[in-house]
């Protein structure tokens, strides 16, 4: 059964779709997957290797799934081994979400000028922009005309964000990514957004030098005062990916606490924020 805490319903009931980006039990697409499967969605899940294997079976078991695929977004063979399986296990897919994204540690802290070398910005770019274009053209191929798409951005791709360097430049090309294949699938009618989310505690967030910084800042800066809730993420992604998001597609929709809205924080609770 999916965490109560996810409103229950119908509106996902006989659909289908591939969830990639689950790491452990905090990542947001497993927020994303309780609640689309709280809502009746039939779910599959990729995987990188054994290790993770042992952490995402028992999450993916308890959402009711039983397909876990093994698949490095780098690798060709692995990404046309998991959408070759899910044709042969469905037939069609309804939705996909991609939830991915790396830089290497050394690229994450310090002056992006400086600490960006051509690898690091490659293997970036790869993995965290052009791995959503190279799944969502094979999930396509297989998509119901219905169908929906989605990604996960951030904030970095539109202003500096201290420490996010290339992973910045990464989330900008994601995020136009979004754009031109919103136009190609759209005649389709598939469609295809990213949700922008204001920090949320994960193994890639870990990653990212001064998070601490960067959670307490968040909350005393944004218009709600307080961090991002991955549950609000995930409501977000139930409205994109169901008929409730109907004629939207192109969209960067952030799920911040208003962080994005605000030009000046209030003063009195960044001061105390910044005297922690
Ligand atoms: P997470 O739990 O660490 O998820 C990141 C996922 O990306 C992991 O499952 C990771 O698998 C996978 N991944 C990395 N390289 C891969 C590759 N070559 N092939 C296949 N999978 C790969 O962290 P998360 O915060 O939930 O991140 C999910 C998405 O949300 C990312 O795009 C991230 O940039 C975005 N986002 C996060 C935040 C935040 O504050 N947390 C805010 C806005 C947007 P491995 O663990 O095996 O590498």
């Amino acid at each position: 059964m999916a965490d109560q805490a996810f409103p229950t319903g119908t509106l996902m009931a006989g659909k289908r779709g591939l969830i990639m980006g689950v790491a452990n039990k905090n990542s947001i697409a497993w927020a994303i997957a309780q609640q689309l499967a709280a809502q009746g969605a039939e779910l599959a899940f990729t995987y990188q290797g054994e290790k993770l294997l042992r952490r995402v079976k028992p999450l993916a078991e308890s959402v009711g799934s039983d397909t876990l695929l093994d698949c490095d977004v780098t690798n060709d063979d692995q990404m046309d081994a998991t959408f070759a399986a899910l044709e042969s296990k469905w037939g069609k897919l309804d939705f996909l979400v991609h939830a991915i994204a790396f830089a290497g540690k050394d690229q994450l802290a310090g002056s992006f000028i400086d600490q960006t070398t051509r690898e690091g910005f490659k293997s970036a770019l790869d993995i965290s922009a052009y791995s959503f274009v190279d799944a969502g053209r094979r999930a396509a191929a297989i998509m119901n005309d219905d169908g929906a798409m989605i990604t996960l951005t951030y904030l970095g791709s539109e202003r500096v964000i201290p420490n996010y360097n290339v992973m910045g430049v990464a989330k900008a090309a994601l995020e136009a990514c979004t754009r031109y294949m919103a136009a190609d699938l759209g005649p389709r009618g598939i469609r295809v957004n990213a949700i922008s989310a204001g920090p949320i505690k994960t193994l890639a967030a870990a990653g990212i030098g001064s998070g601490r910084h960067m959670f307490r800042f968040n909350k005393a800066a944004s218009a709600m005062q307080d961090n991002t809730d991955s549950k609000g993420v995930a409501g977000a992604a139930l409205y994109l990916l169901s008929d409730l998001g109907l004629s939207c597609t192109g969209e960067t929709h952030h799920v911040d606490g208003g962080f994005h809205a605000i030009g000046m924080p209030q003063e009195g609770p960044l001061r105390e924020s910044l005297a922690e």
